[in-house]
């Protein structure tokens, strides 16, 4: 008969096989993912795509960000970013910079403070412009770098990602927290390795301090 502890080991064993399984199954699946990634700079999307490509998804980067204000530093990150993606071999798509309007679009919120409603806004125009590029471009999934920041409201961008895919049927927002599974330590520690350039203000010309 066999005794308490080799049932124990058989089980053990058993459920870790079945976790190698299921890793290598996910990592299968995840190669046919066709990710359309949101990314507003190098600092929140460095961990990230490092994280994405650990487990065999190749994302493509889209860069939408018509809240940056001035365009110099609209420019400066987007360099950052794409200075970081060539490195990798991935493709960035360069959306349109159109602030003024942007600024049409918050327009009355000026004054709010940041997590109040003009950053929801604007969370809603670029998130919804990222599902409107997947949905034409054959992508079935996106999410977004904009939640890899302590300072965001995660419950905005959620929000923001799931009305974005509504309209669009097969495309699904990927609503994971960005800051758990130690991405917010690899997101500080690739910071300084990569010596990016860093901004001391979320964006818009209401943020800066
Ligand atoms: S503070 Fe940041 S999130 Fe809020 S509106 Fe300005 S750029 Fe957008």
């Amino acid at each position: 008969m066999e005794n308490k502890n080799y049932k124990q080991y058989k089980c053990t064993s058993l459920f870790f096989i079945l976790q190698i399984f299921y890793v290598i199954l996910c990592n299968i699946l995840n190669k046919f993912m066709k990710l359309l990634l949101h990314s507003c700079c190098a600092p929140c999307s460095a961990a990230i795509i490092e994280y994405l490509l650990q487990i065999n998804i190749k994302p493509v980067i889209f860069y939408f960000n018509p809240n940056i204000f001035p365009k110099e530093e609209y420019e400066k990150r987007k360099n950052e970013l794409t200075k970081y993606a060539a490195m990798l071999n991935l493709e960035v798509i360069d959306g349109d910079y159109n602030h003024d309007l942007w600024l049409s679009e918050v327009k009355n919120f000026e004054n709010e403070p940041e997590r109040g409603i003009r950053c929801m806004k604007c969370f809603s125009i670029r998130l919804s412009a990222t599902a409107k590029f997947a949905h034409e471009n054959g992508f079935d999934t996106i999410t977004s770098t904009l939640g890899s920041s302590r300072w965001k409201n995660l419950k905005q961008i959620s929000e923001a990602g799931k009305a974005a895919v509504e309209p669009f049927t097969g495309l699904t927002f990927w609503d994971k927290n960005w800051r758990k599974d130690g991405l917010s330590e690899r997101r500080n520690f690739l910071i300084h390795t990569n010596n990016f350039y860093n901004q001391v203000y979320c964006g818009c010309e209401f943020s800066v301090k």
